[in-house]
């Protein structure tokens, strides 16, 4: 707990000009980060870790955030810094994505710490519960969202396999599409009826893999009010897990992310339909995930105190700060801006952000690489 504390002190205090001269205001960050590591009892800061970029480039972890999210425990293993993931990255479930890094980082992350960008479509079960839905995006999509309760769900997969040459260019595809043996027995009997069923809602869970037969398939959706081949009709709702324009991943530079695959259907789907595309997006950096982040944070401070006072007080907010550690200034850094007190932001040099010194438009509260402000010294 020193240690970091003392590090972003450090890093804070490095920093302070330089913050007073770009944003016009004092910086108080290295009082507030001296406050944070003080005192026995339940910590007063926690943190939330962007994943691409910040802590993994593609599937290998970044230099130092190993050891980084390692000085979050104690030597017995047990949680000491309430912390958890914040990506607008998905496709798979969030226990499976809690292991995933449990292994990629040698420590035991639960589920609970991680949030995803589809993790807000829980709260919609209700609403769909009983309602044919399509789940768009890489990895297991259909199966994130029937874990959320949704009960009629169909990867775009699945649903396009039902419809005989929606996809004109399908001959031309000579990749194999990982699902598609275990679909060969649903293709005969489809889970639903998807022929005369409409789709009453699209999700658009990760990032699309096949874009063209996706934007396909999703401008006859949206403008036949759920049912390929027909007649115009009223637009189902349709959600974003997130609205990423570009993402750091492997490769050297940025790549394509949701946002851009938003743009892309909006505007084709503006060019054919009466009316323009209605849509939600959640994920960074809309203030109402910071707001979920705060409290799974405070829930988490009660797993970790169980018989402490933070029983009695976890209704609001008790952190004097939360961290919001991120390299994508548009996302992270102006999420938690919006987002207000308690988060700070600190913005990485790891992956969308390479700058020497702020970003302009939307400036940190601290600048670093991650082995600067987490590392001990
Ligand atoms: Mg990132």
């Amino acid at each position: 707990m020193r240690g970091f504390g003392f590090a972003l002190v450090r890093t804070a205090r490095s920093r302070a000009e330089l913050q007073t001269a770009q944003r016009g205001r004092p910086s108080d960050l290295a009082q507030r980060f001296s406050h944070s590591a003080a005192g026995p009892g339940r910590p007063s800061f926690g943190i939330a870790f962007d994943i691409d970029g910040v802590i993994l480039r593609g599937r290998s972890p970044i230099g130092g955030a190993q050891r980084a999210i390692r000085r979050l425990y104690s030597e017995d293993g047990t949680l000491k810094i309430p912390f958890l993931f914040l990506t607008n990255g998905g496709g798979v479930p969030e226990h499976r994505r809690a292991l995933e890094l449990s292994q990629l980082l040698g420590v035991d992350i639960s589920p609970t710490q991680v949030v995803l960008g589809h993790s807000p479509y829980r709260e919609l079960v209700n609403r769909f519960e009983d309602d044919l839905i399509v789940a768009v995006g890489k990895g297991e999509p259909a199966i994130v969202m029937s874990e959320y309760g949704f009960r009629k769900v169909l990867s775009i997969d699945e649903y396009a396999s039902y419809f005989k040459d929606i996809d004109p260019l399908a001959p031309f595809k000579t990749w194999k599409v990982g699902q598609t043996e275990s679909y060969l027995s649903a293709k005969v009997h489809p889970s639903y009826d998807v022929y005369s069923e409409r789709v009453k809602g699209v999700f658009v869970v990760s990032d699309p893999v096949d874009w063209g037969r996706d934007l396909q398939v999703l401008c006859d959706i949206l403008s036949t009010g759920g049912l390929p081949g027909t007649e115009k009709g009223d637009q189902p709702p349709l959600y974003f897990a997130a609205d990423d324009l570009e993402y750091q991943a492997a490769f050297p530079s940025e790549r394509l992310g949701m946002g851009a695959f938003r743009i892309a259907l909006e505007s084709i789907f503006n060019q054919i339909s009466y009316h323009p595309l209605k849509y939600t997006s959640y994920g960074k950096p809309n203030p109402f995930v910071f707001k979920n982040a705060a409290k799974i944070l405070e829930k988490l401070v009660m797993s970790m105190y169980p018989d402490s006072q933070t029983l009695k007080e976890v209704n609001e907010c008790q952190f004097s700060a939360i961290y919001m550690v991120g390299d994508n200034p548009k996302v992270d850094i102006n999420g938690a801006s919006k987002a207000g007190h308690p988060w700070s932001s600190v913005l990485t040099r790891t992956g969308v952000f390479r700058g020497k010194d702020n970003d302009p438009q939307f400036p940190a509260d601290v600048v670093c690489l991650i082995s600067e402000c987490i590392v001990p010294l």
